[in-house]
């Protein structure tokens, strides 16, 4: 018993917000979580990606140790990883890609450095539109890959996203169409420290996919305490308005949808379960799952994640947002990549266009913030809440069907507009309705 007990209390020394320090990635194979309920219940450990097979186990030193205690099978995933790392570049050289693509089509794209990892390393958002150094009123999106470090396909296959784009652009309809009117942020690479070093925690061996701020048990959102990777892009997605957005992950394949953190149906359940269907179909590989009903799962039902960026990113800042697991092993082999991409390229510009399902309005007076209330009138009559907007800007993803939005603003009366969302309607004007 000695060891559970020196587990246990490292597992109750723990900050407030449980993140595990993650010293030590195991794979449990033909086990149920319920074989390790204690550590979990400590906040010792975390587990992820559960499936029929088995589950990954993540947490400090002594993990393994104790599991052998217990006559409890399994797998070193450091040991494994190290036999299948070879030809993938480096962080610096997909910053340099970055560099490079941001510099070949500088019409359209402009990189941002968010800020600083733990070790110093640039954090690289690809800002791709037309009229790429302007604040235009169109709609914003956004793609996040790799906050885990180990789950690397989708920062390669979203550098190929960018350079594909940067190919197409001005050749290919779709594309161009596209990149003329919407704003585009695609950071292939969240944790660069934790690629680099090939594992899932940053290089304070921490989470970042439980770090943020959670609405189970947080009331608000704040930077204080958390992860620097995770305090950058708080900041940044405080100062944008992104409204729809996905993040890739490996381990399985699948597209997840809200809520992680809570069994709660999100209000808009079925749309975000029609975005996640609409991602799988275009996946022959996902969507012929066996293990997931159309290769998309709810996030609770599967498993709970507290402090999770995709509830964290609709709760606090009405962007929807999904996490998509891009292949089964989280380090594939290097040659295997453009085969990934061939199967989720489709998808991932289906997921783009989808955030021109949607309305908002634009106020001419600068920094104008307030409150939007809104109803829908049409095909159902329904109250769908109430949401914060900032910078003069609002706009929010939402089902197609008539809508009124009632805005109130700090020293103005309420006034009121009617909006459309149309389904597969890229508008010029992104659906924005002009207002004093
Ligand atoms: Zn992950």
């Amino acid at each position: 018993m000695k060891p559970l007990v020196s587990l246990v209390l490292i597992g109750l020394s723990i900050s407030s917000f449980a993140s595990v320090k993650i010293q030590e990635e195991l794979y449990l194979p033909s086990q149920r979580p319920e074989v390790v309920k204690e550590l979990i219940d400590a906040g010792t450990i975390e587990i992820d990606h559960v499936t029929s097979e088995g589950f990954e186990v993540y947490g400090p030193h002594g993990v393994a140790k104790y599991l052998d205690s217990k006559n409890i099978v399994f797998f070193d995933m450091k040991a494994i990883r190290k036999h299948s790392l070879s030809g993938y570049p480096s962080s610096a050289q997909i910053a340099e890609k970055m560099i490079a693509a941001a510099a070949k089509y500088p019409k359209i794209m402009k990189l941002i450095n968010i800020g600083k990892s733990v070790k110093g390393k640039d954090l690289l958002v690809m800002k791709i539109s037309d009229n790429v150094q302007a604040e235009e009123i169109e709609p914003e999106f956004k793609y996040i890959s790799s906050m885990h470090g180990d789950e690397i396909t989708g920062r390669e296959l979203t550098v190929k996203l960018i350079e594909e784009i940067g190919q197409k652009y001005g050749s290919d309809q779709e594309i161009t169409e596209l990149v003329d009117n919407t704003e585009i942020y695609i950071m292939p690479s969240m944790n660069p420290d934790g690629s680099d070093m090939k594992q899932r925690g940053n290089a304070n061996y921490t989470d970042l996919n439980r770090n943020f701020p959670d609405m189970t048990r947080d009331t608000e959102s704040t930077t204080a305490g958390r992860q620097i990777e995770v305090q950058n892009i708080m900041k940044f997605q405080a100062t944008r308005q992104f409204s729809l957005s996905a993040n890739f992950h490996g381990g399985t394949i699948v597209a997840n949808y809200p809520w992680d953190s809570k069994y709660d149906v999100h209000p808009l359940d079925s749309f975000v379960k029609e975005l996640s269907l609409g991602y799988s179909e275009l996946n022959p590989e996902m969507k012929s799952s066996t293990e997931f009903p159309g290769g998309i799962t709810n996030g609770a039902a599967w498993y709970v994640v507290k402090g999770g960026m995709q509830d964290w990113s609709y709760v606090w800042h009405n962007d929807l947002q999904i996490t998509v697991e891009l292949s089964h092993q989280k380090w594939p082999d290097y040659s295997e990549i453009p085969n990934f991409y061939k199967n989720n390229r489709d998808s991932m510009v289906y997921f783009m266009k989808e955030v021109h399902r949607g309305a908002g309005f634009k106020t001419l007076r600068p920094n104008t913030s307030g409150i939007v209330e809104i109803t829908q009138n049409a095909p159902v009559s329904k109250k769908m809440g109430s949401f914060a907007f900032k910078g003069s800007e609002f706009y929010k993803v939402m089902p197609e069907g008539d809508y009124t939005f009632k805005i109130s603003e700090k020293n103005r009366s309420p006034r009121t507009i009617s909006v459309r969302v149309e389904k597969d309607l890229i508008q010029p004007n992104g659906n924005f309705i002009t207002l004093d």
